[in-house]
């Protein structure tokens, strides 16, 4: 039995026009519109602009009490592509280089599935967001009461995954992403002839001793255990050799794995900034932005995805968590969940996400359609 070999062709006629027609976060105004048409032909209840460009899409079987949520992004990014596929971005500047397309595609295959034979019994809720790559559109769908109108128990998301083997599907208990942080710090003295140091706060020596105490925190002040970032990647200050500046700016970036260690360095990064204004009679400011949490799978879930995932293809249980980072985060903040890797690979060495030479990989479309509709009817079980 075949239940999708029919909706194969079309569905991915409809990523390489996704693909054709990439669109910024936030800006995803005709690929919101293209699955919207597509989700209310198959007969779901569609809500449009949620968090911007946002689609919620409701399947409703039986008398179930149980809910779940499965999110796909939508966004492309802005990187010029040179993959010379026949279907190749239009838009110059901007291309799919995550495999964003390919996501919406498996997302609404799998709506087509279960509009047609839902299997479950409950409420399932199919989540098309906007802006994951740096905007946090996940919030934004949120914020804009995404969980409160749409009941979700649970929540899963799909990602491509390069690294792994076509067909292969990973994932793990805990930390699966990194958190993304960066931070941005101004020490102000009052500026001064560098000839008479005694009559001005020294900003550069201020800057030099701070610099050398942050990369001290990783190593020092959280466990060997713990993996974590800390890189300063700018600073800044000063214009000639007889003037010592009255501002020096330093920015950086952290990355980490558990909140905990993630308070741990800010807070030591704060502690060290006061004492630099002590020993240096500088006056300082820090501002610290968290902009994507650590992505952390609920254990349950995640073991749940593991089974539901070995029934539709090699399932593998992830070894460690990748450093880059995802806003799906947000909503596994707010629900139980999990975030699965689906191995994409070609090849020996097939191009990372975010290059140039990247494409989805349409030969595991239907793995990941078959893997979101397994998903749905482990957990709304009549
Ligand atoms: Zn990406
Ligand atoms: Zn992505």
């Amino acid at each position: 039995m075949n239940d999708i070999a029919d909706l194969l062709q079309p569905l991915i006629a409809f990523r390489r026009d996704i693909h054709a027609h990439p669109e910024l976060g936030f800006a995803e105004h005709r690929t919101a519109q293209r699955i919207a048409e597509q989700l209310r032909a198959i007969g779901l209840e569609v809500h449009e602009g949620i968090g911007g460009t946002g689609i919620v899409a409701v399947l409703r079987s039986g008398d179930g009490k149980r809910t779940l949520g499965l999110r796909a992004d939508m966004d492309a990014l802005p990187i010029e592509e040179h993959t010379n596929a026949a279907w190749s971005s239009t838009v110059p500047g901007c291309f799919h280089g995550c495999g964003h397309d390919g996501h919406v595609a498996m997302l609404l295959g799998a709506a087509q599935v279960l509009a047609r034979d839902p299997g479950f019994s409950g409420t399932l809720n199919f989540i098309f967001q906007p802006a994951e790559e740096g905007l946090g559109g996940a919030r934004h769908m949120i914020e804009d009461g995404l969980f409160e109108r749409f009941d979700c128990e649970r929540v899963y998301a799909l990602h491509n995954w390069p690294g792994l083997p076509a067909g292969t599907i990973a994932t793990r208990p805990g930390a699966i992403m990194g958190a993304a942080d960066k931070f941005k710090i101004v020490l102000e003295g009052k500026g001064g002839h560098a000839a008479l140091p005694q009559d001005t706060p020294d900003t550069i020596l201020a800057a030099a001793s701070l610099v050398q105490q942050l990369n001290s925190i990783i190593g020092r002040d959280i466990p060997p255990s713990a993996n974590a970032v800390l890189s300063v990647t700018e600073i800044a200050g000063g214009h000639a050799h007889n003037v010592l500046p009255a501002s020096v700016r330093i920015g950086g970036t952290v990355r980490s794995f558990d909140p905990v260690v993630q308070d741990r360095i800010e807070e030591r990064m704060r502690q060290m900034i006061k004492g630099i204004e002590t020993s240096f009679e500088v006056r300082s400011s820090l501002e610290y932005d968290r902009y994507y949490p650590a992505t952390i799978n609920d254990a349950d879930a995640a073991g749940d995805a593991l089974d539901v995932a070995a029934t539709v293809a090699s399932a593998q249980l992830a070894p460690e968590p990748a450093p880059t980072s995802e806003d799906f985060s947000f909503m596994l903040q707010e629900r139980p969940g999990a975030y699965l890797w689906l191995g994409q690979g070609r090849g020996d060495n097939p191009p990372p996400l975010h290059n140039p030479h990247y494409d989805f990989n349409d030969d595991v479309m239907e793995t990941g359609i078959r893997l979101h509709v397994a998903l749905a009817r482990h957990w709304l079980q009549d």
